[in-house]
């Protein structure tokens, strides 16, 4: 991995026909408290802060949300580092907030729970801002999203917190930027409402773990289905094309950021597509990279041409993954 990290390290992050593609980091997935730079990526597009509150046995005061916000936001100065807000309940339990219900999945969840307890979500906000003194490269995005009125009453607390915290900087004569404000697009009636979500956020990003799941209703986690758990069914295809098409009408920035984002068959199927951006674990960065360069968008699209006359997930991700081989 090393002799590919040194090989792709000085080439642009582009495809064979120089088209640029821009590579983030996921972090906060596994046991990684402290976020390393990774060299290759262009910023972090996914941190799930509930990770660390996993790790913790009670919540984390504002202090040490805003210390270890700044480390990250230190870490990849002048590279844009988006934060998701706390997306706890579904299968993210907090062992000091438990959380019974029979269909936690389609319960208590992500930004329901943050808006059901502003004292907890101003907490956060109000690190993350403070966090952010003096840079300029933090962005907030919500998960979850089901509906126009949950953004409202978030972007009501991220104004009520940044003039507090922006108030009590100015006192100083330090400087708090207004933060950009996304949303998570993964669950299905996102997909209906784009037209109204579009003038209330400056950036989406697709979670393609959550949104498969919800479209197919299939548990992402329940290993009895997980066959019929599939990114290439036609319905999540048509979804995922969607959504780059209205981003594209909309002028809003799109990635993805769920695990198709870091597997180099569904970078070739979202790049046909038309996605430009893509938030990945760190270790698929630097391969996903190479295969990058390697990849013609003419060539892609022909394929995806191709494999959506057959409507099958199994044909279209065979021209994909023999793609894969023959340029990878
Ligand atoms: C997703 O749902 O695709 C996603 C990136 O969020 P998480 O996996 O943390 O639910
Ligand atoms: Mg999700």
């Amino acid at each position: 991995l090393d002799s590919l990290v040194r090989t792709v390290d000085s080439h642009p992050s582009e495809t064979a026909d120089g088209t640029p593609v821009s590579l983030l980091l996921n972090a906060g997935l596994s046991a990684d408290t402290e976020i390393s730079l990774n060299h290759l990526a262009d910023g972090v597009g996914l941190y799930r802060t509930e990770i660390p509150f996993m790790l913790q046995d009670s919540f984390p005061s504002e202090w040490e949300q805003t210390a270890r916000y700044r480390g990250i936001l230190e870490t990849y100065r002048h590279r844009p580092v988006c934060m998701r807000t706390l997306d706890i309940g579904g299968d993210k339990p907090l062992p000091y907030f438990p959380i019974v219900e029979e269909n936690p999945f389609l319960g208590w969840r992500g930004i329901r729970i943050t808006l059901d307890h502003p004292e907890l979500f101003l907490v956060q906000l109000k690190a993350m801002l403070r966090a952010s003194e003096g840079l300029d490269n933090l962005a907030i995005m919500l998960p979850m999203i089901s509906s126009v009125s949950e953004i409202k009453a978030a972007r009501r607390l991220l104004d009520q917190a940044w003039r507090e915290v922006s108030d009590e900087a100015q006192s100083r004569g330090a400087e708090i930027r207004y933060p950009s404000l996304g949303v998570m697009i993964e669950v299905p009636s996102a997909l209906y409402i784009l037209p109204e979500i579009a003038p209330l956020t400056d950036f989406w990003s697709v979670g393609s773990n959550d949104l498969t799941q919800y479209l197919l209703a299939v548990d992402r986690n329940n290993a009895r289905v997980a066959n019929i758990y599939d990114a290439f069914h036609p319905a999540v295809i048509r979804a995922l094309q969607l959504l780059v098409d209205a981003a594209h009408h909309y002028q809003k920035p799109i990635s993805v950021c769920g695990e198709l984002a870091g597997d180099p068959v569904g970078v070739l199927l979202l790049l046909a597509m038309g996605y430009r951006r893509f938030s990945m674990n760190t270790h698929n960065i630097a391969r996903i990279k190479y295969m990058l360069r390697q990849s013609h968008l003419d060539e892609l699209a022909l394929l995806m041409k191709t494999g959506l006359k057959h409507d099958n997930p199994h044909v279209l991700r065979g021209l994909f993954a023999r793609y894969l081989e023959e340029h990878g």
